[in-house]
């Protein structure tokens, strides 16, 4: 959802988010520098937002800008793909690589039922699956 529109120096950036429009200046924590600079995570995850990286040493979900992220991380929490039901309404939305945080009843019948036996390990193609499977039930995702 979040794109680097500028990039300044000493680590900031102005960043556009694609759903609202929205731009913010933001800095990388100072203690995050080298995260920022390891980029292999966007090998698997190419759609994640340029400020996503996983704590080291595991496959927890960390924000590297947490001190100045943008305010709608601010009220949602971090996600990095929309689900919207058939009226453009938003339906959930997914949280780290592979968890759902949804109020729509439909939307987490689906996802139990459907999503969460997927067995595919390598993510990436685990998306896609996913997102076919919301297709056909009537939802569309947005990275
Ligand atoms: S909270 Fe998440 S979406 Fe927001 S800037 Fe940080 S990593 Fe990006």
């Amino acid at each position: 959802m979040h794109a680097i529109r500028e990039e300044y120096g000493d680590y900031r950036f102005l960043v556009h988010n694609h759903y609202t429009g929205e731009e913010t200046q933001v800095t990388v924590d100072p203690d995050k520098h080298g995260l920022f600079n390891d980029k292999s995570l966007f090998e698997k995850l190419p759609h994640a937002c340029p400020f996503f990286r996983h704590r080291p040493g595991s496959d927890k979900a960390m924000c590297i800008v947490h001190q100045t992220r943008p305010e709608i991380c601010r009220d949602y929490t971090c996600w990095r793909l929309l689900i919207l039901d058939h009226s453009g309404r938003r339906a959930g939305r997914i949280r780290n690589i592979r968890t759902l945080c949804s109020d729509d009843s439909h939307l987490t019948n689906v996802w139990a039922s459907c999503i969460e036996t997927i067995d595919e390990p390598d993510d990436p193609k685990w998306e896609d699956e996913m997102i076919r499977i919301l297709r056909r039930a009537g939802y569309s995702v947005r990275r």
